[in-house]
């Protein structure tokens, strides 16, 4: 079996001995049992960006390869095409899609420039995996320059609906792209589901069988591998809770108070107001609770360099200050709103003690908090998983209570639901949902995305437009 090449927006630090994510749990694993190479920006920005060649750290059998950005192409790929584009247009938003031609100029020279510096890198029987929105046409810029190579691809956040996608400039090149790869994943049946109306109705495509499409243009095989966390790890991380964890808790058991948690970099896909509205609604509609419990939100801050996301910060301050101004007495504080990021080994810990999880995104590709939260309570006295009908995990976490996040009163409803419920449905329902985050955790994604991509037939040749 020849090396993984992996292919990233960020590639993580695999020198350090402990990782944080699943996702970079599962592709360290698979890169250092292959051995490999990981590609992706480095983060940095300079002028002179377009003339830098890769810089290369190795750890063990796998390298790490890191490309700066120019200034211009930060603004108008990362900031721009990607984050400004394709991240609203994928989550259903139209209303924030911001387009500018360059920007999608800025897209294609980039990844003519990762296909460029990863051309000379590869070696011949190595197998290609890229990842997410960043670098969709990644492939066809491989293909046109003889690479023949299996090229896999995962999209990490959900892929809409044709209605959608038809509505962006460039939307058939971009669906284009994706026939340049072997192997193409997404989280969801819904996601799979829509890339394969796109392409019937947009492509010439055949309907799919078993995944597989063809047409004029080329085949396309398309599929499913929900992403999964590193469940046992995250487990005992909650297992072993920080002394201030503890001590916030006992105080808690004193008072009688329950904890709800959220946790969520503040992006407006999250569904955060309408959140704190229905945790508002609750005390409403269940005045029995009121100083009984007790709302911490954390939503550490991301892309404060694109508008929408300084707007929805400022929507999230004032509505946390005016359901506080309404409801607070001097020995009580209703909702905690923490606008910063909280270490893994404190939120597991949180996690834990939390009766609730509050997970309720407009729309969400999969959402590891989900995951996250089900693997670190105590299965003697778990808390209950409120999740929405729009993240990715509701495909396979169906024992949660499931919610629609714009229904604030259903869900005023279900945290009621949750903080009342008999310890024996709880712990029905933990078990149920702890087996499913563990069967299909972070290694189980990898490899079974790596399996179909071998299995897959190999040497795509054609020259993608
Ligand atoms: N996270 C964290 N500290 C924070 C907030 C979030 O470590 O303060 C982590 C969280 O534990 C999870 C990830 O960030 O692993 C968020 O992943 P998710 O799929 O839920 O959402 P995304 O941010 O990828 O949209």
């Amino acid at each position: 079996m020849g090396r993984l090449v992996v292919v990233s927006n960020r590639v993580a630090d695999l020198t350090k001995s402990t990782q944080s994510g699943g996702l970079a749990v599962g592709l360290a694993d698979a890169l250092k049992r292959r051995g490999g190479l990981w590609v992706g920006w480095s983060g940095e920005t300079s002028t002179d960006a377009d003339d830098a060649t890769p810089e290369l750290t190795t750890a063990g059998n796998v390298a790490m390869a890191t490309i700066p950005l120019t200034p211009d192409d930060y603004a108008n790929y990362y900031l721009g095409f990607a984050n400004s584009v394709l991240w609203p247009l994928f989550h259903y938003r139209l209303d924030l899609v911001d387009f500018h031609s360059e920007f999608l100029d800025s897209y294609r020279k980039v990844n003519r420039r990762f296909a460029d510096s990863l051309l000379p890198l590869l070696k011949p029987n190595d197998t290609i995996w890229i990842h997410d929105y960043h670098l969709i046409p990644l492939a066809s810029e491989l293909r046109k320059r003889g690479c023949t190579q299996r090229i896999g691809f995962f999209l990490h956040i959900p892929f809409p609906p044709p209605e959608v996608l038809a509505a962006a400039p460039g939307h058939k090149w971009l669906a284009d792209s994706f026939l340049a790869y072997d192997l193409v994943g997404f989280q969801t049946q819904t996601d799979v589901a829509n890339l394969a109306h796109y392409a019937e109705d947009h492509m010439q495509l055949s309907a799919p069988v078993d995944g597989r499409m063809s047409g004029p243009a080329g085949d396309l095989h398309l599929a499913c591998f929900p992403i999964g966390i590193d469940t046992q790890a995250f487990a005992e991380l909650a297992a072993s809770p920080a002394d201030d964890v503890q001590v916030d808790t006992m105080r808690r058991m004193v008072l009688d108070r329950k904890q709800i948690i959220g946790v969520d970099r503040l992006d407006y896909s999250k569904g955060l107001p309408d959140r704190m509205k229905a945790f508002g609604r609750l005390l409403d509609l269940y005045p029995e609770h009121m100083k009984k419990v007790t709302f911490l939100q954390i939503a550490p801050p991301t892309r404060e360099d694109v508008d929408a996301y300084a707007d929805i910060r400022h929507e999230l301050e004032s509505l946390s200050g005016s359901i506080n101004g309404r409801f607070a007495d001097f020995n009580w504080t209703p909702i905690r709103y923490i606008h910063r990021s909280v270490a893994r080994e404190k939120l597991a810990a949180l996690y834990r003690v939390s009766r609730a999880g509050l997970v309720t995104p407009l729309r969400d590709g999969m959402n590891l908090v989900a995951k996250e939260y089900v693997a670190a309570q105590n299965p003697d006295d778990p808390g209950v998983l409120i999740l929405s009908k729009f993240a990715g995990a509701a495909e396979e976490l169906a024992e949660a209570l499931i919610v629609n996040p714009y229904d604030i009163d259903a869900m005023a409803a279900a945290i009621d639901r949750a903080l009342t419920m008999p310890i024996e449905e709880r712990k029905e329902r933990h078990s149920a949902l702890y087996k499913r985050v563990a069967e299909g955790d972070a290694l189980a994604w990898q490899k079974a995305f790596l399996d179909a991509l071998e299995a897959a037939p190999n040497g795509i040749t054609l020259d993608v437009a």
